[in-house]
């Protein structure tokens, strides 16, 4: 199938393609330059996709689950033979480097064969002769799934590949900072799911504020901000929606005396400026022992000069530029707020001038606890450096936060590492590495970072209803043996 990646956006409502009157600007974040015009739906193209999906929803869930699982293993063989394409464009309008376009888009095909092996059974909870209690994980018809910039294919794959298995059918809202790939996602698709079962919606916030008050979306599967979390619990409850809330994150990285600190130091730069820090499990507090934290915080800083920042679509970029305005000038705001705090920094700070959305690494050496850079989450390459002395104190100060929703131990003492990690309130613990993700590993946020699952089995029951079935059969002839 020919398709071009980098012209004529279209969204896929009913597996056809559909445009729109009005459209919303994709921005290269490197250049500022327009590089494409998305549709921007309105309310009645939501609605069509709404009843598409409505409409297709009996046939697919009838289905087997195998013919489910196959179509869902089909969408990461299609994404795989469009890789190089989906790479490119990624890199494009999220701004991302190579080898986190690379990632990213392998993460999709990975994650389509995976969750593709994946099913909920029936299970019989309760069993006599003529008499039997069983517990079916029956699904729940549209789902609407909203997703956020930073990582737009893999978060979308996060929540089409068990919605799809699960025998739901969806309506999925990219970001308006990055709707790209996710519209050529569901061009690929169109002879792949059937007509209705996936449908692409591009648009503004108002598109996802309508999705989830919409009587005929069952589910809201939302990735994306604390602060719109909030605004979509409220506004899903007017019809008792499911809601799984992936949202923000300060992860604190706790780096114990006895590390081998120049190892370490390489680690938690990546921990904390892998794409370019606009990721929910960045390690955004690291909070380090004083017997290390001279030596750790030159490492760091060494290091840290070792890494190119540029437009991601040039070799040799590790690191891309801030995805969008928005986020960039609230960048400059925390930035310009921590200098008249008269705050130290170790390394960056200085917005260079020129095109694009470029925020150097910046580290900043042991801030007050109570300063801007520590209390919130940046969702950008500026980091705090912060000294311990004492284990209690430590967690204390780890766990002082709304948020929870990962963090990581350093320590060549596992055992105590392990003991710490108990004790921080976050959904997930990383002791000596961090970021491993996988389809079969449960991913949910403590706290305000969060409700629900994604991934694992755990993940997939969250695109179900529980059914009971009591029966009592006296020719028990339904009985399991
Ligand atoms: P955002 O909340 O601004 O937007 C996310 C999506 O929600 C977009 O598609 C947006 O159009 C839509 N939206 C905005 N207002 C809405 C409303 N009222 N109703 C329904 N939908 C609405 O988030 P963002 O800035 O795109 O993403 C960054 C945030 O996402 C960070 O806080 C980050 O930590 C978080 N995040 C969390 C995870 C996770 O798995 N926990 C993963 C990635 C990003």
């Amino acid at each position: 199938m020919t398709v071009d990646f980098f012209s004529n956006y279209t969204m896929t409502i009913d597996g056809r393609a559909a445009t729109a009157s009005n459209f919303i600007e994709a921005v290269n974040p490197a250049t500022e330059d327009v590089i494409a015009r998305a549709p921007d739906a309105s309310r009645a193209q939501l609605d069509e996709a709404v009843a598409a999906a409505k409409r297709a929803f009996p046939a697919w869930r009838a289905r087997p689950v195998e013919e489910r699982q196959a179509i869902v293993a089909a969408i990461g063989d299609r994404i795989a033979a469009h890789a190089e394409d989906f790479k490119r464009l990624l890199t494009l309008e999220q701004g991302k480097a190579r080898a986190g376009a690379e990632w990213e888009i392998g993460g999709s095909v990975i994650w389509c064969h995976e969750i593709a092996k994946q099913r909920l059974d029936p299970e019989i909870v309760e069993k006599q002769a003529g008499r039997y209690v069983e517990v079916r994980k029956v699904p729940l018809g549209v789902v609407g799934g909203i997703t956020p910039w930073n990582f737009p294919m893999l978060l979308a794959i996060w929540k089409i590949a068990p919605a799809l298995v699960a025998g739901n059918t969806m309506v999925l809202k990219p970001s308006p900072y990055t709707p790209l790939c996710t519209l050529k996602l569901g061009e690929i698709l169109r002879d792949v799911v059937p007509p209705g079962v996936l449908n692409i919606v591009s648009g503004g916030n108002d598109l996802g504020a309508w999705m989830t008050t919409h009587p005929d979306i069952k589910k809201i599967s939302f990735t994306g901000s604390t602060a719109t979390g909030r605004k979509i619990m409220e506004s899903a409850s007017g019809t008792l929606k499911r809601i799984t809330l992936e949202l923000g994150g300060n992860d604190p990285a706790i780096v114990m005396p006895d590390v081998d600190v120049e190892a370490v130091a390489k680690e938690l730069f990546w921990a904390a400026f892998q794409n370019s820090a606009q990721f929910c499990v960045a390690a955004k507090r690291l909070y380090v022992h004083r017997d290390v934290y001279d030596r750790l915080s030159e490492a760091l800083v060494a290091y840290a000069r070792t890494v190119k920042v540029g437009d991601g679509a040039e070799q040799g970029t590790d690191l891309g530029p801030i995805q969008n305005r928005m986020q960039f000038e609230k960048l400059k705001d925390l930035l310009s707020d921590a200098k008249s705090q008269g705050l130290k920094f170790l390394l960056g700070g200085e917005i260079p001038e020129g095109k694009g959305f470029y925020v150097p690494v910046t580290i900043i050496d042991n801030p007050p606890e109570d300063s801007r850079v520590v209390v919130e989450e940046a969702f950008g390459p500026v980091l705090p450096l912060l000294k311990f002395d004492d284990v209690e104190d430590v967690i204390r100060r780890a766990n002082a936060t709304e948020y929870g929703l990962a963090g990581s131990v350093w320590s060549k003492d596992a055992a105590a590492a392990r003991k710490i990690a108990e004790r921080i309130e976050a959904g997930t613990v990383w002791i000596n590495e961090v970021h491993t993700f996988s389809p079969h590993i449960a991913f949910g946020g403590h706290n305000q970072s969060g409700i629900g699952i994604e991934n694992a089995l755990e993940g997939l029951s969250e695109y179900t209803n529980s059914q009971t079935l009591v029966v009592r059969d006296e020719l028990n002839r339904t009985v399991p043996a």
